[in-house]
């Protein structure tokens, strides 16, 4: 193909992964399989020949590397986990997404790896936490404090030390930010989340752009059996195809929402990280209050997970796993891309029953 301009994120987001011959469906076909006749590239659906899908296609493009599906976001932490040697250092955030911090403090706590937990965006901590490390594993904005690490800079103090460079992409999306252009060698999704958007998939991918590292991520995904099925995959391609539209949305809802929020008598403080469409709040009260705002909603949904077009809120605390520097009354809000005005009508009331 004749290269011209290099494309905007909104139009590889749609365009990236399609077919090139005539007559071929512009989408790719569900093909639930699991084997395939001998004598082909394919063999059988947990291998490393699974042929590349058009959601790997146009996430590769647009985080600018190549990008491998996985069963889900969870997986995609533990493929890469899978690389490190043993008693490996590993440096993560003190606060991140509580299922990987929980497999971290378990790889830990068997001696398989050495973790060390630090605040991410503290350089001067970093340098001496990566000293020896293999990797550091980065979340930002981070689950549910809403921190932001600089990319560059982490990384170059990463590299410095001789380690590599995890970035989890999952709440901002590489509709506004890609951590590969910043020096990241892996960049982790949960696809699950904004990527699909739709509430209605489990999937994860792993993106890097050293071609070795993918070859080694591919075979660890068949030995690991992080495969994901067909029906998935077309979801999260059909969601990735609005992506940058909702993100915009889910943006400008969020930004809307905010001084309203600061203003609430019954908000402690509002957190966000000045992009993206999840904010948490501290409200007064604690625990109690925060369960009594969660049940008294009646357009946002009260549910875990988060980056699908319907608004959801939780108290993040009620998870046992969940960071013990999370306060307890904090509430995560996913913001969806309903009518500002009705997700703000709903919230006031719920809050003023804190
Ligand atoms: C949900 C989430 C994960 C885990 O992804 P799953 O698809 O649920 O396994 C990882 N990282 C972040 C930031 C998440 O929000």
């Amino acid at each position: 193909m004749r290269m011209t301009q290099p494309r905007q994120p909104a139009t590889v987001a749609v365009n990236a992964g399609r077919p090139s011959q005539p007559g071929d469906p512009l989408n790719q076909p569900i093909t639930p399989v699991s084997t395939y006749l001998a004598g082909g590239d394919s063999h059988y659906h947990r291998d490393a020949t699974m042929p590349e899908h058009a959601f790997e296609t146009v996430l590769g493009a647009l985080e600018g590397g190549t990008a491998l599906a996985v069963s889900s976001g969870q997986a995609a932490a533990g493929v890469i986990f899978d690389m490190l040697h043993v008693g490996a250092v590993v440096v993560a955030p003190l606060a991140s997404y509580s299922g990987i911090q929980a497999r971290l403090d378990e790889l830990d706590f068997t001696g398989r790896i050495r973790l060390r937990k630090v605040d991410t965006a503290d350089s001067a901590a970093l340098a001496t936490a990566c000293e020896g490390a293999q990797l550091l594993w980065l979340e930002t904005p981070s689950n549910p404090l809403m921190e932001v690490t600089d990319i560059a800079t982490a990384a170059e103090i990463a590299h410095g030390a001789g380690a590599l460079v995890s970035v989890d992409n999952t709440f901002a999306t590489p509709i506004l930010q890609r951590p590969l252009e910043s020096g990241a060698d892996f960049v982790i999704h949960s696809a699950t989340k904004y990527l699909g958007g739709h509430s209605d998939l489990l999937l994860g991918a792993i993106v890097a752009s050293d071609e070795d590292y993918v070859a080694d991520f591919r075979s660890r995904r068949a030995q690991y059996g992080a495969t994901c099925g067909a029906l998935e995959l077309f979801l999260a391609a059909r969601g990735i195809r609005t992506l940058a539209i909702r993100m915009e949305r889910h943006q400008s809802n969020a930004q809307a929402l905010l001084d309203r929020l600061a203003a609430h008598r019954n908000v402690e403080k509002v957190r966000y990280p000045g992009f993206s469409g999840v904010i948490s709040i501290d409200v007064r009260g604690g625990a109690d209050a925060a369960e009594r705002v969660c049940a008294a909603t009646q357009l946002w949904f009260h549910a875990t997970s988060l980056g699908s077009v319907e608004s959801t809120l939780e108290r993040r605390r009620r998870w046992a796993a969940e960071s013990p520097i999370v306060p307890e009354g904090l509430i995560r809000l996913s913001v969806g891309i309903e009518d500002v005005d009705d997700l703000w009508n709903d919230l006031a009331q719920a809050l003023d029953h804190a």
